[in-house]
């Protein structure tokens, strides 16, 4: 059976980022997953970052890979760090490039099963032999745990959809359509399907959009200590929740409050004038039941204005429901063994699950450290801690990991271009 050091799951902003930790120490790994297939596939075209520029950037152990570099490298002179927004396609040929130049050597497989087998791991493959891995990052993102609202979920897919499935919107110009939901997803959604020409209606449970402020292109001295700038966005708040060793300074009860209701629904700044005014938004009306009526969907509403909607598709802007243990590749030994908070994976401070060698990366961690965890500038916090203490497990082990480097080695300098394999 093949063998590995670490196999990484999943090839987004946090597999990509570990894996050029791994590879800067000199850590044999694997990395497996459709390379930014999050970005590629389940997000809408035309559709603008919620996060600044900057706090938009894959974390690199080597400096020069960040979105200015590529800008600047790739002729794009209209970058600005902060006062995004940033398109989709920027940010992917940011990504590609980034993988392209660091993570040469992604495998698009997909795992199916992760057992626990002497010490390690045995991975199984939907379109490969096995292979025994001694450390497993789970680095699979959000979209395994797409939520569509019960009401909903007996609907054929030509009456309604996730939000995630919608790469191309224009499809649905000229139709009516109910979007459920008032957070970002939603409301860009609803946008951009207006300028697509379709009838849009957003049905929201609060009784108003939160949309957030913007933030300012210069910082002054007194913005570092009204408003510190981290990675993640800007305030007080955003230290605590978007630092992990600040959050796991909290008592436990308050992290998982705090995890669960921080980063709510709310607008990007730059979205709001391709809204209000422009969008129906029924503000306070919740979802009774649903059923196919005629040609289209009968939507039955609590709410103030109005409790009959039929439109031509619904499509479920209701986020996703994390549950670990769900994820389709986990094994029963591992569920068995593997402590959660609030259907969350309970981890140390560098990811590790109480399962010894099984670590975890991005949304799957947020209870633990915090609702930051779950965007791309969770990278740069994570993937150097995570990359520590795999490096330590391999230099305990029995002779493993010949190629592992200790802790404070810099073994091989993170080089450019591809052909220098840092996995097998
Ligand atoms: C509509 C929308 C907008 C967003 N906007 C922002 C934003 O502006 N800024 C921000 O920071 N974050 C944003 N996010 C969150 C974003 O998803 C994360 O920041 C980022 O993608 C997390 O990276 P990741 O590596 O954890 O997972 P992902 O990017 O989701 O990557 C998951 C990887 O796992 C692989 N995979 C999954 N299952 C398997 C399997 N069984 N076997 C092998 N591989 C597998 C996939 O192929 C993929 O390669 C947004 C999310 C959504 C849904």
């Amino acid at each position: 059976m093949a063998m590995t050091d670490v196999l990484i799951i999943g090839a987004g902003p946090f597999g990509l980022s570990i894996s050029t930790h791994l590879r800067n120490r000199g850590i044999e790994h694997t990395i497996v997953g459709r390379p930014l297939n999050t970005w590629r596939v389940h997000m809408p075209l035309g559709l603008f970052l919620k996060s600044e520029p900057h706090g938009s950037v894959i974390h690199a152990p080597v400096k020069g890979y960040d979105i200015a570099s590529y800008c600047k490298l790739h002729g794009f002179d209209d970058y600005v760090d902060r006062v995004g927004p940033l398109s989709l396609e920027r940010f992917l040929g940011y990504a590609d490039w980034f993988a392209k130049e660091l993570v040469p050597d992604i495998k698009d497989l997909t795992v199916t099963k992760i057992t626990p087998r002497d010490g390690g791991f045995q991975v199984e493959f939907a379109e490969d032999a096995p292979m025994f891995a001694r450390q497993v990052v789970v680095a699979t993102g959000l979209m395994p745990y797409a939520r569509v609202p019960r009401e909903l979920s007996h609907l054929p897919s030509d009456l309604m959809t996730h939000s995630k499935e919608w790469g191309d919107l224009s499809v649905l110009g000229g139709k009516r359509v109910a979007v459920l939901g008032g957070g970002q997803s939603s409301l860009q959604t609803a946008a951009l399907l207006h300028e697509a020409g379709a009838d849009v209606h957003v049905i929201v449970r609060k009784p108003e959009i939160f949309w957030e402020k913007s933030v300012t292109q210069e910082i002054g001295l007194l913005d570092y200590i009204k408003s510190p700038p981290v990675v993640l966005c800007d305030g007080w708040a955003c230290v605590a929740y978007g630092v992990p060793d600040v959050f796991r300074l909290m008592p436990h009860k308050m992290r998982i409050h705090k995890a669960l209701s921080t980063f709510g629904p709310s607008g990007a700044w730059w979205l709001r004038e391709r809204v209000e005014g422009i969008v129906d938004v029924m503000n306070s009306h919740s979802l009774k039941s649903a059923e196919a009526h005629g040609s289209g969907v009968r939507l039955h509403l609590n709410g103030p204005k109005v409790s009959t909607f039929d439109a031509d598709h619904v499509i479920a802007g209701t986020g996703f429901n994390v549950d670990v243990k769900a994820l389709p590749f986990m094994s029963e030994a591992i569920r068995a063994n593997l402590k959660t908070d609030v259907k969350f994976a309970r981890v140390d401070r560098a990811g590790q699950s109480s399962v010894p060698g099984l670590y975890f990366a991005g949304v799957h961690t947020m209870t633990s450290l915090g609702p930051g965890a779950r965007f791309i500038a969770g990278t740069h916090h994570m993937s150097a801690q995570t990359v520590s203490s795999i490096a330590r497990r391999l230099r305990k082990g029995s002779g493993i990991g010949k190629h592992s480097a200790g802790d404070d080695a810099s073994l091989e300098p993170l080089t450019t271009g591809a052909g220098r394999g840092q996995s097998r």
